[in-house]
């Protein structure tokens, strides 16, 4: 089967003809056909990030169960699926808590083991969510890290309906972000990014005021549409450090009182230094991807029609094309919001 894998460090990715993976009792093999590209993905291709070598990326994706291991009981041949990327013990602390995204034996599909950017994966029979007859496959693909991590993030920050929300970034997560801040009641979206065809899509997924830093001050911009009370929840999904900085400003208000949530979805790669002072009962979160129980959740949101990713895939590519959709990632190429792989040729 064709795979495409990082062999060397820095060189992107190589498509090879490898083995179909043998599943064990307690695995399925899953043909692939939607797998998505994220900005993680770029990480990997330059060269960051990586696990042992050579390794298979893409941690997207949903396919049809082809192979059912004996011990397996909740999917069989035929089901379309998603595929939750993370691998829980199901028995840690963190697990029985529901938390499985922090589960002590954690490993995750396309990192520490082979993903989705191939025809076909293994992965244990839990791991594999059936999905509704009307949930297109590319919908199940983003759902499993674009769409979640967004999900986790806007359900961590705690906003409560008529809030107001600021998201920096308006990339995959972000503008998601956006989305679901719109669909659990925000009063009000500010949405941040230095690219301004990234503001207009911002504006399609529910922001109501977006900001370009470049052109306008971000906290002026909060000042103005929070009547100084800073707003209830700052979301960050840039990986910038300034945006960072401006998102703790961003939640502190005028009376040192009436303070708001942070919470930090982009990688930051870097030390920083925050100034706690003004931000009083206040909450600063790091959010790591999401659990499956929201994924099973936004799941079912998309079967019933309660949300609609219609504009969240904006370019269709095959197997061979991944280094060009990587590359377009880095470049912010206008209009394209989520590339999937959808056929697993050179
Ligand atoms: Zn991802
Ligand atoms: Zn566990």
């Amino acid at each position: 089967m064709l795979a495409a894998r990082i062999v060397k460090p820095g060189v992107g990715f190589e498509i090879d003809d490898v083995e179909v993976p043998r599943i064990g009792a307690d695995d399925v093999l899953v043909e692939i056909k939607a797998a998505g590209v994220c900005g993680t993905d770029l990480h990997y291709s330059r060269g960051e990030f990586l696990p042992p070598l050579p390794r298979t990326f893409g941690h997207e994706g949903a396919g049809v169960v082809k192979e059912v291991g004996p011990a397996v009981t909740d999917v069989k041949v035929g089901d379309r699926v998603a595929i939750h990327y993370v691998i829980s013990c199901g028995t840690c602390k963190h697990c029985m808590r529901g938390n499985d995204n922090r589960c002590r034996k954690r490993i995750s599909i396309g990192h520490d083991v082979d993903g989705f950017f191939a025809e076909y994966v293994k992965v244990p029979g839990r791991n594999a969510l059936k999905i509704a007859d009307n949930v297109p496959f590319e919908w199940a693909a983003l759902t499993g890290c674009a769409v979640s991590t967004a999900y986790h993030a806007v359900t961590i920050s705690g906003l409560r309906r008529a809030d107001t929300a600021i998201i920096f970034g308006a990339g995959g997560v972000g503008l998601h972000a956006a989305m679901w801040a719109r669909y659990f009641g925000a009063g009000k979206v500010i949405s941040v990014d230095l690219v301004d065809s990234k503001l207009e899509a911002a504006s399609r997924y529910g922001a109501d005021v977006t900001v370009n830093p470049t052109k306008q001050d971000v906290l002026e911009v909060v000042k103005r549409e929070t009547d100084g009370w800073g707003v209830d929840a700052a979301i960050e999904c840039s990986g910038s450090h300034a945006a960072l900085e401006q998102a703790i400003k961003a939640a502190k208000g005028k009376n040192a009182y009436e303070t708001g949530s942070i919470v930090s979805v982009g990688l930051q790669t870097k030390p920083f230094e925050a100034n706690f002072m003004g931000l009083r009962e206040g909450r600063l979160m790091v959010s790591g991807d999401h659990n499956r129980g929201e994924l099973s959740e936004i799941l079912q949101l998309e079967a019933m029609g309660r949300v609609s990713l219609d504009q969240s895939v904006t370019k269709h590519i095959s197997l061979g094309e991944v280094n060009d959709a990587v590359s377009m990632l880095a470049t912010h190429q206008a209009g394209v919001e989520r590339t999937v792989i959808d056929r697993m040729t050179r």
